[in-house]
């Protein structure tokens, strides 16, 4: 039976995020840097990240639980061997919107499989079209125009509209933002411009290398002129804007300087099946252990649905520059 769970502040749960794996090919320095992701690293061995079948499982429960939309993530998914047979599987689960984010390193390649396994969109992460720019962020000297291919792939696979991510970071790519606006607008894809966070500990995060996302608006309207529009639905993580000449809408998602906790229906499971309730969650909830002790699945649903009830995360909201020293999990493994 299907029941929808609200959490102390009344928000439902809907969006679950599933970190596939906590390997990636790029080093973005600001989100796995070399330093600290170096060859030396240890990544979660294979027996610890949950099987294609126990993800699937609990991906029914959680619809049980009212979630209508699953992101595949990671680290880079298009790493974790044979990808397209999960999204095969969870494109079996009824009422999912089923998308993915990637770097889209793998995508050309790999884009008719997902395709053909029911993906339905998908999101690619894009800082600059400046090549020099582009790869002293990936780090690893990625070209630009082979993202550029996977996106054009994508939607002449029909994963339409393509989203567009690209984090802003001061001094690093802010004079990428009016070019990329410029290249993406009147192509159908969504351009979607987002603050730098501090998730983890590894990037160094401060306050000043932010670029609030009402400066970014303010660039893009000197050059293309824009106006907001509604959300398409609560929770919606990018407010929207439009050109007015009709070229199209972008994103941007101001979770530093505008935060959006009160409608935050999602959910990140990682790639060792630890559920966590905010992006910035200390500590993980182990539904591996559960799985593998063999709970039913009405047991996990109570578990859920107790957890959910005692949520109250609201971190954004609470952020200062005081917070950044507190303990934090990596998005390269919760899964951005
Ligand atoms: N490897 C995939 C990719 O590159 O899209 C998926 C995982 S990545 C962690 C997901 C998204 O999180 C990317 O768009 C990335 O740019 C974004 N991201 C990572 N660290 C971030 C940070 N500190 N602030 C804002 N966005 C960040």
């Amino acid at each position: 039976m299907n029941q929808d769970v609200f959490d102390t502040f009344g928000r439902p749960l809907r969006d679950l995020r599933i970190s596939v794996t906590d390997r990636c090919n790029f080093r973005c320095t600001y989100c796995m840097p070399k330093e600290l992701f170096g060859h030396d690293h240890i990544f979660l061995p294979q027996e610890q990240l949950l099987t294609y079948e126990e993800i699937t499982r609990l991906a029914r429960i959680f619809v049980r639980q009212g979630v209508r939309k699953i992101r595949l993530t990671g680290g880079e998914p298009l790493l974790r061997r044979e990808i397209e047979r999960l999204v095969h599987m969870l494109a079996q689960v009824p009422e999912v919107d089923l998308t993915m984010t990637t770097n889209a390193a793998l995508l050309t390649q790999k884009v008719q499989a997902l395709k053909k396994a029911g993906l339905k969109r998908i999101t690619v992460s894009l800082d600059s079209l400046d090549n020099e720019v582009f790869k002293s962020m990936n780090d690893v000297d990625f070209p630009v125009q082979r993202v550029l291919d996977g996106i054009e792939a994508a939607a002449a696979a029909g994963l339409k509209p393509v989203k567009i991510n690209m984090v802003v970071k001061r001094g690093v790519n802010e004079d990428s933002v009016v070019s990329m606006a410029r290249f993406f607008a009147g192509t159908g894809h969504i351009l979607r411009f987002i603050e730098y966070m501090d998730v983890g500990h590894t990037n160094g995060w401060r306050m000043n290398d932010v670029v609030p996302a009402s400066e970014i608006v303010a660039m893009i309207n000197a050059e293309l002129p824009i106006e907001p529009i509604e959300p398409n639905y609560r929770g919606e993580v990018a407010t929207r804007w439009r050109y007015r000449d009709g070229s199209g809408e972008i994103g941007v998602i101001a979770s530093v300087t505008q935060p959006f906790c009160r409608d935050c229906t999602r959910v990140r499971l990682s790639a060792d099946g630890k559920l966590f309730t905010c992006l910035f969650a200390i500590r993980g909830h182990d539904l591996k252990e559960l799985l593998r002790a063999g709970a039913t699945d009405q047991e996990i649903v109570d578990y859920l649905a107790a957890l959910w009830k005692r949520r109250t995360d609201r971190y954004s909201e609470i952020r200062s520059e005081n917070t950044i020293d507190l303990p934090k999990v990596e998005m390269s493994y919760i899964g951005g």
